[in-house]
């Protein structure tokens, strides 16, 4: 195990302070195109988790009673310190989560598209009035913040699902404590020190570092109103469990395993290239990544023969290397779950046409995690591979009759995460978007990420509950309507006389 010249002792934050989680164990921070430790991440205690909520919940009044414009000149500025950081941003992505370099800048982006669609709270918190539900009352309904809200992050996404959660929460007037993935804290540092250098009240937002017992924490603490996650299914089903005990909200987005259907007339030069980048982008590491490709008789043969050579290009070595194509996955128990699926596809029947266990490497990263792309034919829908989220760069591919076989095979798997269809016919195109049964479609895409004004969530086992991200959703997520009756009563007692108690329209309106 080498050692980096660069150690980063990566610290919780809370009330305003950085602070190092004494007498917590740490684990080691790697970076996965080298196998290096670059750092300790605090495992910190329940204690800590709460001392954390407590400050959150200590900012709420005066946070919540701040103007709605001060507030949102904190969410302009986190766009602007987004784009002047950019670079720095994307780096510390790249670093410690092994995401390409073009790929940590192109995450960095969607984050800044992100917090530009949190500006448009002040529109989103606009509530309904009803004049004149009966004489001299109106009806009113308000959007409020709840109090302190809890987040946590999975290691493949450290910026995009800060940019989910934290800057809707407190631009609606609630506080934060948030957990990001142990394997990749590095962004969530600098983009800390960015809201504080920014001025940012103290406790509005707060960082613990840790496992799951961070997160047990919140479920008994009378001060956590809700708390969202972005991670697997079976632990967004753990967080449901501990806050339906409870009574907490929750948001909590799970795990995927995403089909793409190429009918007849595909473009092939088109899918080629999305499938490369969906399929091998951020090495299979997205909730967005093209797993199963069910392809149409009329073209199989040529689409392997294409989706082959096409793969076998493909370079790899250290994620901050523009010239290269795949970084590492995040590490090596990563590395050991997939190529145990691999070994699964063989020993169920399926055929291992592109082998990717030991590709080639530059010298500085042979102990890096690092698998090639990898491809399977002869795929059928019950085995192992095509059932499972593998979270790598490992393609099945699976033969279909016609379009209503693959909506089948889509509609009989328990995730529901994306769908893509490539076709240019408009009959195909309208019966995949009725008919797919998944949160996100994708029509001649290969990454089906909605812009950050549209939801972001998927259905079936891809997500628990009901609430997604981005958009009107996540400013539903974080407020509760409240709904006012107002009788209007003049002081002078003249043109607004309170209501005569004949009128029964009035009373049963009015709860007296
Ligand atoms: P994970 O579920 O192992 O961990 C996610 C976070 O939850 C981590 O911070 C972890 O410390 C914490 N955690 C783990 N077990 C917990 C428990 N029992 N109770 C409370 N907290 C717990 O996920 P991961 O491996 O970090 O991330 C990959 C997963 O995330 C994949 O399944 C991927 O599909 C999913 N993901 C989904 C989306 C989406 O939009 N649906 C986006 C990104 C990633």
């Amino acid at each position: 195990m080498k050692n980096s010249k660069e150690f980063n002792s990566i610290r919780n934050f809370i009330n305003g302070q950085w602070s190092s989680a004494e007498n917590c164990q740490s684990v080691p921070l790697f970076n996965p195109s080298t196998g290096a430790v670059i750092g300790s991440v605090p495992m910190s205690s329940a204690m800590i988790s709460n001392q954390a909520v407590k400050a959150a919940a200590e900012a709420y009044p005066e946070w919540s009673a701040t103007p709605l414009p001060k507030r949102m000149d904190f969410i302009f500025k986190i766009v602007i310190a987004m784009q002047e950081n950019l670079e720095m941003l994307a780096h510390s992505v790249s670093l410690d989560q092994g995401k390409h370099i073009s790929e940590a800048r192109g995450e960095v982006s969607r984050v800044i598209e992100i917090v530009q669609m949190a500006c448009s709270v002040p529109t989103l918190l606009q509530g309904e009035t009803i004049q004149g539900i009966a004489n001299n009352i109106n009806g009113r309904v308000i959007k409020a913040p709840l109090g302190v809200f809890c987040g946590v992050a999975p290691f493949n996404f450290p910026a995009l699902v800060f940019g989910w959660f934290i800057p809707v929460a407190i631009a609606t007037g609630n506080t934060f404590v948030y957990k990001p993935s142990s394997e990749s804290p590095l962004f969530m540092q600098h983009m800390m020190q960015l809201l504080v250098d920014m001025g940012l009240p103290n406790g509005v937002v707060n960082i613990v570092h840790g496992d799951r017992s961070v997160v047990e924490a919140w479920y008994d603490n009378e001060d956590v109103v809700g708390v969202c996650l972005v991670g697997s299914t079976p632990t967004a089903k753990a967080i449901a469990q501990g806050c339906g005990r409870t009574g907490k909200k929750t948001m909590l987005l799970g795990g995927a395993k995403n089909f793409l259907i190429a009918m007849e007339d595909a473009p092939l030069d088109l899918l080629i290239e999305n499938i490369i980048m969906s399929g091998y982008g951020a090495a299979g590491q997205r909730c967005l990544a093209v797993s199963n490709i069910a392809v149409v008789p009329e073209i199989y043969d040529e689409f392997v023969e294409r989706l082959l050579e096409a793969s076998k290009e493909i370079t790899l070595g250290d994620a901050m290397d523009a010239d290269i194509f795949m970084g590492p996955v995040i590490s090596s128990t990563a590395k050991e779950r997939i190529l145990n699926y691999i070994d699964i596809g063989q020993e169920q029947g399926a055929t291992l046409a592109l082998d990717g266990r030991n590709p080639t490497l530059p010298e500085d990263n042979q102990d890096g995690y690092f698998i090639g792309p990898t491809v399977f034919t002869d795929v059928t829908p019950n085995m192992r591979i095509a059932k499972e989220e593998i979270f790598g760069p490992v393609l099945s591919i699976l033969k279909v009759g016609c379009i209503n076989s693959a909506l089948q095979m889509i509609r009989d798997h328990d995730m529901g995460n994306g769908a893509c269809i490539f076709t240019q016919n408009s009959y195909y195109t309208e019966k995949f978007i009725n008919d797919a049964d998944v949160g996100m479609i994708g029509v001649n895409v290969g990454i089906c990420a909605p812009h950050p004004y549209l939801p972001f969530g998927g259905i079936k086992g891809s997500l628990v509950g009901n609430n997604k991200v981005q958009g009107k959703d996540a400013v539903d997520f974080f407020t509760q309507n409240k709904t006012a009756t107002v009788r209007v009563v003049n002081p002078k007692g003249n043109d607004a006389t309170p209501t005569k108690p004949a009128d029964t329209s009035v009373r049963s309106c009015v709860a007296d």
